[in-house]
């Protein structure tokens, strides 16, 4: 406690102990005069402290969005790769994928220096399905948790693509990293056994769905054989 001239300056940590009532009667013994007043800057620290409840509600629901749109995105993946990339309802896109990611990247041929894939490529139509969903959630969703679904999904996509792209590019800078080395084998035995291993990012939608494969004991650790374009071609 602090007497300023003739106000006492009580700090809040003090003022949690006592009732108002009783912060005047302890500056009463300071004199006729003296006046209690509880610092206000530190108050003003104390409340900025405290989350509000409807903050927290607010933060809570935000993160559970994020952690949906993720999941949806990546599960979306998976399905659609199993349905569309290796059944022949997926028409084109189930001959791009086999025809080509599947043929440049096979057995033994699963990394090259640069990621092959200027021919086939399925990506962009994925990002129909991706903005349908998006289009729906905006009717649904209020302002602030179609901004987080929106960025996530964002996210995501591009997680997806990066991680499809660098398992197959040699010396990827993510190999630095174990987990990613463990999920591209995880990819590897998809290109072994085409009917496995249908997640890019988890994998354990694999485990969900039945096609789950852990990778062949011996192909754990090397890295397959660099991709080498028939130089006769
Ligand atoms: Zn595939
Ligand atoms: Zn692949």
């Amino acid at each position: 406690m602090v007497l300023a001239s003739n106000r006492v300056i009580m700090p809040w940590w003090d003022t949690d102990a006592v009732m108002y009532h009783s912060v005047v009667s302890t500056a009463s013994r300071y004199g006729p005069n003296a006046k209690a007043c509880v610092s206000l800057p530190l108050h003003e620290d104390r409340d900025l402290l405290q989350i509000p409840p409807w903050l927290l509600s607010e933060l809570f629901l935000l993160l559970v969005t994020a952690v949906a749109t993720h999941l949806a995105v990546s599960f979306a993946q998976t399905i659609f790769h199993y349905t569309l990339g290796h059944h022949r309802i997926g028409g084109q896109l189930f001959r791009n994928h086999i025809n080509f990611h599947h043929t440049y990247y096979s057995k033994d041929h699963l990394v090259s220096p640069k990621y092959l894939a200027e021919e086939g490529n399925n990506t962009p139509f994925f990002l129909i399905p991706v903005v349908l969903l998006g289009a729906c959630f905006y009717l649904l969703l209020p302002t602030s948790l179609f901004v987080m679904h929106v960025f996530v999904c964002a996210a995501s996509f591009y997680v997806h693509v990066l991680f499809d792209k660098e398992y197959h590019v040699e010396n990827s800078w993510l190999q630095r990293f174990a987990w990613f080395r463990t999920k591209q084998e995880l990819h590897f035995v998809h290109h072994r056994h085409a009917n496995k291993n249908f997640g890019v990012v988890h994998f354990f939608w694999d485990r969900m769905l039945g096609t789950y494969r852990r990778p062949d004991a011996g192909q754990i650790k090397p890295l397959a054989v660099m991709y080498q374009p028939d130089a006769s071609l």
